[in-house]
C-alpha cells in the first residue's frame, strides 16, 4: 500500500443539480489522457459515496499530491451562474464526514486539506482545512 499522508478535498466543479457519476467523471478524464477517474471517492447530492481510482493506486486530483493523497470530491461547486459556490447538500456534508472519519481511522497520520491549499483554483469551494481540522 502507498503511505497515504494527506486526504484532499474536491468539487467536481459542476452545477449543484447536475447529476455526475464515476462513469461521467472517469469519461472526461479519460479524455485528459488519464487512464481512469482521478479521484478515490466521489459522493452524490443524495450523499452516497462511490468508489472511483482504487486506494492503493495514486490518484490525478492534485499536482504534485498524488503519490501520497487520497482524493474525494463532491458533486457541485457551481452555482446557477457558474461560479465557484458551496453547493454541499445536507447528505452530501454527512458523508463528507463519515468517509474522512473512516479514512482517519485507517490512516490517523494523514492530515485533511482542501485542494485549493495547494493549487491557484477555488476547489472544493469552502475551507475544508479548517472545517475538518477536528476530525
Ligand atoms: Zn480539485
Amino acid at each position: 500500500m502507498r503511505r497515504i499522508s494527506e486526504l484532499i478535498i474536491h468539487c467536481t466543479a459542476t452545477f449543484a443539480d447536475q447529476r455526475v457519476t464515476v462513469a461521467d467523471i472517469t469519461r472526461w478524464h479519460k479524455q485528459r489522457g488519464w487512464h481512469t477517474i482521478g479521484y478515490h471517492y466521489l459522493i452524490d447530492q443524495a450523499g452516497n459515496i462511490f468508489p472511483g481510482r482504487p486506494e492503493n493506486q495514486s490518484g490525478a486530483h492534485c499536482l504534485n499530491h498524488n503519490a501520497h493523497s487520497i482524493g474525494i470530491a463532491y458533486c457541485g461547486g457551481l452555482d446557477a451562474n457558474g461560479n465557484p459556490a458551496d453547493t454541499r447538500t445536507p447528505a452530501q456534508k454527512a458523508a463528507l464526514i463519515r468517509l474522512l472519519t473512516e479514512l482517519k481511522h485507517r490512516y490517523p497520520h494523514a492530515t485533511i486539506h482542501s485542494h485549493r491549499d495547494f493549487a491557484p483554483k477555488a476547489c472544493p469551494c469552502f475551507d475544508a482545512t479548517t472545517e475538518y481540522a477536528h476530525l
